[in-house]
């Protein structure tokens, strides 16, 4: 637990460096420590290294370990990273404080009517399959403009921005790029991209909030139903 806070530390100072080389103000950029798999004691040692930003791809995990440590810190915000189920919604409207993962009309009605149910506004970002990977989700890159619009203009929402997961096999910062550009026509600030492994090329390329788990927390053990998720 001790290393949680050194490597925090280490993820702080990398962020702030990559951030100086592109003229950006660290400020600006948002981490999200990744704790899927990791137990609640892991996040509450990263609370204490004065982390408030949480990301997890299960809603199921995270009913599990945060209600308590939200009730400890009121500042806490836990983003969902991973796909939403709309028999989920929910339950994810009542625990999260961003969503992420808004790929498909269905799932954008469903939050509309939930928030609204709850009288939550939770904060939303449209994921996009940068890659047009057959296996991830997201909105393809040819159907965002619209979806985007669609959620805007008919569903009441505001979107704060744009997440992608590149293809793990290949250079990730094109795809950056690219993400960078459809939210800049669709007039989006918010870019939540790059992990442990590229982070950094994401902050030179505009990234606003970065995920990382693997740099903070260490290695996961897959359950092997999320393989496909990651
Ligand atoms: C697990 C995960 C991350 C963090 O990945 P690391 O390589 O461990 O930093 C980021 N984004 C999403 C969507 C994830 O599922």
């Amino acid at each position: 637990m001790e290393s949680i806070a050194a490597q925090l530390r280490e993820t702080r100072q990398h962020i702030a460096a990559a951030a100086e080389s592109a003229g950006r103000s660290a400020a600006d950029v948002i981490l999200v420590a990744v704790a899927k798999t990791h137990p609640a004691e892991a996040v509450a040692a990263a609370l204490a290294a004065g982390q408030t930003v949480f990301g997890e791809n299960r809603v199921q995990e995270a009913q599990g370990k945060y209600p308590a440590l939200q009730r400890a810190h009121p500042d806490l915000r836990l983003h969902l990273i991973g796909p939403l189920q709309t028999n989920k919604v929910k339950d994810a409207v009542a625990l999260f404080d961003v969503i992420q993962t808004v790929d498909r009309e269905k799932l954008a009605r469903a939050l509309a009517t939930e928030m609204a149910r709850q009288n939550r506004k939770l904060e939303l970002y449209v994921q996009v399959n940068i890659g047009e990977e057959p296996q991830k989700a997201g909105i393809a890159p040819r159907d965002a403009d619209a979806f985007i619009a669609l959620c805007r203009n008919e569903l009441g929402l505001t979107i704060a921005g744009l997440m992608c997961i590149p293809p793990a096999e290949h250079q990730a910062a094109p795809y950056f790029a690219l993400l960078r550009e459809i939210a800049a026509r669709n007039g989006l600030s918010g870019l939540s991209m790059g992990m442990s492994g590229d982070y950094e090329s994401a902050i030179r390329l505009g990234a606003t909030l970065v995920r990382v788990g693997t740099a903070i927390f260490g290695r996961r053990e897959y359950p092997a139903k999320d393989v496909a998720a990651n």
